[in-house]
């Protein structure tokens, strides 16, 4: 099995073809300013996120995780959550962003990636995970279903038969996402 990284999942949402670039085709990346600088804010709301109550996410008592590495032999994926938040009866992923817009589709599926590793290794429900939004300093609150998590787990087959099978992929429809790729260089067919 190609074993996968929650990103995966995160960037196939955002464009299959970045995922393809990573496995099938590495090639040098630009780094953005705004992956720069995501993640040096990150390192900030570590230290801030240390004294946070958890009541900020809705949660009375439970005990935070920070960096939790994971990994799913039977999903064969694995991944790093940013801060992970354990009660008595569930887990709590929450990915930081640095974002000023609301959260978009592949963030929610960075969480649903987490979810299922989560729920695989320590059969635990993990029905919730949250965004938080730096310059906002706020907490943006997912439902993450059944659904949602076999929509998941048969994305990572998708991703599995794409390298497999070595095809580029089409590029995105939305080419606002084209500015701001680190593969635009890559990607001659796009404008
Ligand atoms: S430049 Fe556009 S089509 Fe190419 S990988 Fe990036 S987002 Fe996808």
């Amino acid at each position: 099995m190609i074993r996968l990284r929650v990103s995966d999942l995160k960037q196939y949402i955002y464009c299959p073809r970045v995922v393809f670039y990573n496995y099938v085709m590495p090639v040098e990346k630009v780094t953005t300013f705004k992956m720069e600088y995501g993640k040096i804010a990150e390192d900030k709301i570590d230290k801030l996120e240390g004294r946070r109550k958890l009541k900020k996410y809705g949660i009375s008592t439970g005990v935070k995780e920070f960096h939790k590495q994971l990994y799913s032999k039977n999903l064969g994926l694995s991944g790093k959550v940013d801060l992970l938040i354990k009660t008595a009866d569930a887990y709590y992923p929450v990915d930081f962003k640095y974002t000023t817009s609301k959260p978009h589709k592949n963030h929610l599926y960075q969480l649903l990636g987490y979810a299922i590793i989560l729920e695989d290794i320590f059969n635990f429900p993990v029905d919730r995970g949250f965004i938080y939004l730096i310059p906002q300093e706020d907490a943006v609150v997912f439902d993450l279903t059944d659904d949602l998590k076999t929509y998941t787990k048969n994305l990572l087959e998708e991703i599995r038969n794409m390298v497999s099978s070595q095809q580029l992929p089409p590029p995105v429809e939305s080419k606002n996402k084209c500015l701001d790729c680190e593969f635009l260089n890559f990607c001659g067919d796009v404008f």
